[in-house]
């Protein structure tokens, strides 16, 4: 799950992490009101979206009075924000964050993620703080520091000060920002995050180490752990189909391309849409129906899939394990059924009673697309595709 910045600060304040001080607003009274509130000759009007990258999209304004703010909130809510993140269509800005404006010494990057390798958090620390991350990452790897940290025992204060040392952070400030750090750590294992991002992480003028952007993820999976959490998430920001498979407990997550699939288990999900790219398909989403997919799952699976206007064909890859082919069989035909599949359907069922499987969709009557392995139904369902497109060309 995916917070907004101001979120983000809100509940990194509670453990001890410096943020400035701010207002959410969703109108441009609210956004006046708040700049009259914090009292500082500057502040700064952010939109409030789930990407990053707003400050060169237009949707982070500094301003130095009343009106500056009041055209800054009238500019920004409302608009279409564009940026690297977004995708080309942008996302809507609905809220504002309003806070002091810092005057930033220098800008740095701090994140934490899981490294899988060592399946720790890791803590990353960079000089080149304000730019993309990834950016350093793929030119300048030496310039990011990392420090493994167990959960339990969390970021040692002596590892953050070297990794402080190591950015560049002025003597004076090695202990506030490291002990920045450590408080982001205790947020990140607390809060069971999936990132923590503070880019920029910034020195003052005055001396002060504060986080003047935040970005968390949460680990879906610990969201049971953190019901008190559940409140922040934000529909507006998501994509419709992706909001109606999580009723249904499905890993659905929307791409661009033609080709629906439904495969079960995310590795098999992952080398599906891997093969359907070696034949030169596109495929519309990831969806792992899960391991013991029940008919109803099967039934919303197929729905949102076809609900996608951008498919043009579905393909489903099913090995049974836990499940039975056949019992996976007479759902998919089922589901297929009661939804009037209107496109083609490339089935490829491999595992326990496939044979009994296959019988059930020959003798659907449906005009079900048998395939034998991967290869063979990624080359039907992009076959499909093309006999479709061509199709509707002549028309
Ligand atoms: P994004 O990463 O989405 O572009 P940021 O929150 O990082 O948004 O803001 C972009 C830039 O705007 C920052 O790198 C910083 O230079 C400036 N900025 C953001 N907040 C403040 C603030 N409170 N005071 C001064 N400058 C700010
Ligand atoms: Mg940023």
């Amino acid at each position: 799950m995916k917070i907004h910045e101001f979120q983000a600060k809100t509940l990194l304040a509670r453990f001890g992490v410096a943020v400035p001080d701010g207002r959410e607003c969703t109108s441009v009274e609210q956004a006046v009101a708040a700049y009259r509130a914090l009292g500082a000759p500057v502040a700064v009007v952010k939109a409030q979206i789930h990407a990053g990258g707003r400050g060169k999209g237009g949707g982070v304004k500094v301003c130095k009075s009343e009106d500056e703010v009041r055209l800054a909130a009238q500019k920004i809510l409302g608009m279409q924000l564009v940026t690297h993140q977004t995708g080309p269509a942008g996302q809507k800005v609905q809220r504002i964050w309003v806070e002091k404006g810092s005057s930033i010494a220098k800008e740095y990057y701090v994140g934490i993620a899981i490294d899988r390798e060592s399946q720790l958090p890791v803590m990353m620390a960079s000089s080149e703080g304000g730019m993309e991350i990834e950016e350093v990452a793929a030119h300048h790897p030496e310039k990011i520091l990392k420090a493994a940290f167990a959960p339990k025992q969390g970021l040692a204060q002596a590892e953050a000060e070297r990794l402080a040392r190591g950015i560049g952070i002025p003597p004076a400030l090695l202990s506030k920002a490291a002990q920045f750090m450590t408080a982001l750590a205790r947020a990140f294992v607390e809060l069971d995050c999936s990132i923590a991002e503070i880019n920029p992480l910034v020195t003052t003028q005055d001396g002060a180490v504060l986080a003047l952007d935040a970005k968390i993820n949460f680990d879906d999976n610990a969201s049971f752990r953190h019901e008190d959490l559940a409140g922040l998430r934000d529909l507006a920001e998501e994509e419709p189909l992706e909001i109606e498979a999580s009723k249904f407990g499905l890993n659905y997550i929307k791409l661009d391309g033609t080709i629906g699939c439904m495969v079960n288990g995310a590795g098999l999900a992952m080398s599906t849409m891997d093969v359907i790219k070696l034949y030169v398909g596109e495929p519309a989403n990831f969806l792992d129906v899960g391991g013991g997919a029940t008919k109803e799952q099967v039934t919303a699976a197929f729905k949102i899939l076809l609900a996608d206007p951008k498919t043009q064909a579905v393909l489903v890859n099913i090995f049974g394990g836990i499940m039975k082919c056949d019992v996976i069989a007479a759902g998919v035909v089922a589901a297929a059924r009661e939804v009037h599949l209107d496109r083609p359907l490339v089935v490829r069922l491999e595992g326990t009673n496939v044979e009994l499987g296959r019988k059930v969709l020959a003798e659907s009557g449906l005009p079900i697309i048998g395939a034998t392995d991967l290869d063979d139904a990624a080359k039907k369902a992009v076959a499909a595709v093309k006999q479709k497109t061509s199709g509707a060309a002549r028309r």
